[in-house]
């Protein structure tokens, strides 16, 4: 071949490479920022919305979108953007996490949250805390300031208050729906096991809208990070804990593909190390983002029986936000960009 074509032949193959990658960031070219987040996957159903709950929790995504997109738009760090996003979304009753998350069986609310840094891949996470009023907070200061990844319950609390986070009564976190969910669910379980025979947990799907929150988060440096925060599953117990505090199965970020957080049925998504698989395809297999958030939600967590989704972004700015649910809260944003959605019409 001509030596003169070679520059031409490389260039090609490198727009061919980015093409491939591509999906649905439209230019190309790695934008300055890319946001996403979730509100929860689960049924949801345009039918059984009033207008003003669908408005409510279109204000709320779009409130969340934009103080995440202020801190990348500014300049700042992935890893800001999602805390301070999640921190919203944790004090908004409308979610799953932080005030409003849902009940355990004792009637408690037993909080989990994590956050990862895909520049260093460093991980912070909690489980089943109760007094803290930004679990994500703690997660983060875990990942900061200790020389752990995981911390849990009491243990946690004290850590929590060594670093002086804010705490807060257990009726912070009180919401008249949550708690009448959990009655709900009760009274069907004295109704099918009225000797106080053993039900089994899990034995279908406890609650219906899971609600968890998410965020991911690609900064002007290139560096991407990843939060998740849940009061776990409705009618939980023995301390249980789901994918949500599991680093690779609830959250997982790496500067060299993706940011992911994750919703929805939390057992299958620690036994699929959800998160971290589709970094793996990715990372292992060459797959674009897209390709690989839909083998992993679209195909074998359907195969398995594990309802939810996930939302995720690459290194290129690209975004994924797939489910296998009826709907998911769920947005993104990017210069010039933004959009909410709820229902799977959309
Ligand atoms: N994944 C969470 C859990 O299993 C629940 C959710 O996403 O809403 O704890």
């Amino acid at each position: 071949m001509h030596l003169r074509l070679l520059p031409l032949l490389l260039l090609c193959l490198f727009a061919r490479c980015q093409t491939k990658t591509g999906m649905p960031n439209a230019n190309q070219t790695r934008p300055a920022y890319a946001l996403a987040i979730h509100g929860g996957a689960g049924t949801i159903r345009k039918a059984e919305m009033t207008p003003e709950e669908d408005a409510a929790y279109r204000a709320a995504l779009d409130t969340a979108l934009t103080i995440g997109e202020s801190i990348l738009r500014g300049g700042g760090s992935a890893l800001d953007a999602v805390t301070a996003t999640i921190v919203w979304l944790e004090d908004c009753p409308l979610f799953n996490a932080g005030r409003g998350a849902v009940f355990t069986h004792d009637g408690r609310n037993e909080l989990d949250a994590s956050i990862m840094d895909g520049s260093t891949q460093a991980a912070g996470a909690v489980g089943g805390v109760t007094s803290v009023k930004n679990p994500i907070r703690l997660a983060r200061a875990v990942m900061e300031k200790s020389p752990h990844v995981l911390l849990t319950g009491r243990g946690a609390e004290q850590f929590a208050l060594e670093n002086g986070l804010d705490t807060v009564p257990p009726e912070w976190f009180f919401t008249q729906k949550r708690w009448d969910a959990l009655q709900q669910i009760l009274a069907g379980e004295k109704k099918n096991a009225p000797q106080g025979r053993f039900v089994p947990p899990n034995s279908g799907n406890p609650d219906t809208k899971f609600g968890t929150v998410g965020c991911v988060a690609l900064d002007r440096e290139g560096h991407l990070a990843a939060a998740t925060s849940t009061g776990g599953m409705t009618n939980k117990r023995w301390n249980r804990l789901g994918d949500t505090p599991v680093i690779g199965a609830g959250t997982y970020a790496s500067d060299d593909a993706c940011a992911v957080s994750c919703t929805g049925h939390g057992e299958y998504f620690i036994r699929y190390a959800v998160a971290h698989d589709v970094w793996a395809r990715m990372a292992y297999g060459g797959l674009s983002l897209r390709e690989a958030a839909d083998q992993v939600v679209m195909k074998k967590l359907v195969e398995k029986g594990g309802e939810g989704g996930l939302i995720a972004v690459d290194k290129d700015g690209n975004i994924a936000l797939p489910f296998n649910s009826e709907g998911m809260y769920r947005g993104y944003a990017r210069p010039g960009e933004r959009k909410i959605m709820i229902y799977k019409a959309e």
